[in-house]
């Protein structure tokens, strides 16, 4: 098997200024000892991929823009050698603290893209889920990013919150509208055991409502000219995730930091979970998998039927020198049948159901027994 270097990195910088009530996330509550630790730590993993030049760099956590000032600029000082001259540099941030001094920080080392958790734009559900920011925050970190040259904005939002009604969340998908946010990315809630909405035995919605919730979603940004690009994300003129595309485009891609996942060389890894671990011990993993031919092709069509433009046959072959319908002929009839997936001569896609049913539909994929590759 040949072996390439991955086009993206993801860095996971765990720490947050407080934890929110959902979250099952690798993270700390902030602490500066831990956090200059950390990273030291982040250089000493960033200097062993030496002469690798990656295509997007994501930076998330946790909550990248908790660190102080001068550890966020050692972290975006370490980085640049390592980026392409086109990158698209990515740094996850929380509206109460991007502070005007980091956004200006951020736009001088080349961040380009801000991914902004939002979530809601009504107060008392911010409140809820344990987010200490307003909406004024987030208006006023929008304003300063444009501000600094930074117009390629993402906001998260939640969907399924505890008490929320399909007008709350109306509200918030009209205040993206008229934010003009470039990207959109919707989830819905999911109580985690571990998290404080788990500890106290929290409920998911049903999921009649949730499917309501995704529509309503959908119906609004689609009229206001958003293109529905992937399962949870909507973009306005082409401004899609270039990171995210590399996880939907089954690409190689490296990742450094506690709990962090990566796929490189037909292996996939998490690192240690365990900060401390992850701070005193050299790179250690949770998880550590060599993937099969048949693992890879059945990842490829899991991820590539996630994005509306489906998977280009040409793409398949190449990488795995079978044509698609070759090693999946019977999973693709019956799911083509159902309205499903539909077969051309360049592309295998999933309709607007099959990528609502994504889950029930991959079944059929798995059961295919790769005889001869
Ligand atoms: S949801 Fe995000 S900001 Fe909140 S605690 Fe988890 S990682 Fe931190």
């Amino acid at each position: 098997m040949e072996t390439n270097n991955p086009i993206s990195l993801y860095i996971h910088i765990p720490f947050c200024a407080h934890i929110c009530a959902y979250c099952d996330f690798v993270r700390v509550g902030y602490h500066q000892d831990l956090a200059k630790r950390f990273v030291v730590r982040f250089k000493e993993d960033l200097s062993l991929r030496q002469g690798q030049m990656f295509k997007s760099v994501y930076i998330g956590g946790g909550t990248p823009t908790a660190l102080t000032l001068d550890l966020l600029e050692e972290v975006l000082l370490a980085i640049q050698p390592f980026l392409t001259a086109d990158a698209e540099l990515t740094i996850e941030a929380n509206p109460e603290n991007f502070s005007e001094d980091k956004i200006r920080l951020c736009a001088k080392f080349g961040v380009n893209r801000v991914s902004l958790g939002v979530q809601s734009v009504q107060s008392r559900l911010l409140q809820l889920i344990g987010r200490k920011h307003s909406l004024q925050d987030a208006e006023n970190v929008i304003r300063q990013l444009r501000e600094n040259g930074i117009d390629n904005i993402s906001a998260d939002g939640m969907y399924g919150l505890p008490t929320q009604t399909v007008s709350d969340f109306q509200e918030t998908i009209q205040w993206m509208i008229d934010q003009k946010l470039p990207h959109v990315s919707l989830y819905a809630l999911t109580i985690e055991p571990n998290s404080a909405f788990g500890r106290k035995h929290l409920s998911s919605v049903d999921n009649s409502l949730e499917g309501e919730f995704y529509q309503l979603a959908i119906d609004m940004l689609s009229a206001a000219g958003y293109d529905h690009y992937e399962i949870s994300n909507f973009s306005l003129d082409n401004k899609e995730s270039r990171h995210n595309l590399t996880y939907w485009h089954y690409d190689d891609f490296a990742a450094i930091g506690p709990g962090a996942s990566g796929k490189e060389n037909h292996r996939r890894y998490t690192v240690s979970k365990n900060i401390h671990r992850y701070l005193s011990e050299g790179i250690r993993y949770d998880e550590e998998i060599v993937l099969s031919l048949e693992d890879e092709m059945f990842e490829f069509v899991m991820m590539g039927l996630r994005l509306k433009a489906g998977i280009e046959r040409k793409i398949f072959s190449d990488r795995f020198a079978k044509d698609i319908p070759d090693v999946f002929f019977g999973a693709i009839e019956k799911n083509t049948k159902k309205g499903w997936l539909k077969l051309s001569d360049t592309h295998l896609t999933a309709s607007a159901e099959g990528r609502l049913f994504l889950h029930d539909l991959l079944i059929d994929f798995m059961e295919v027994e790769i005889t001869d590759a």
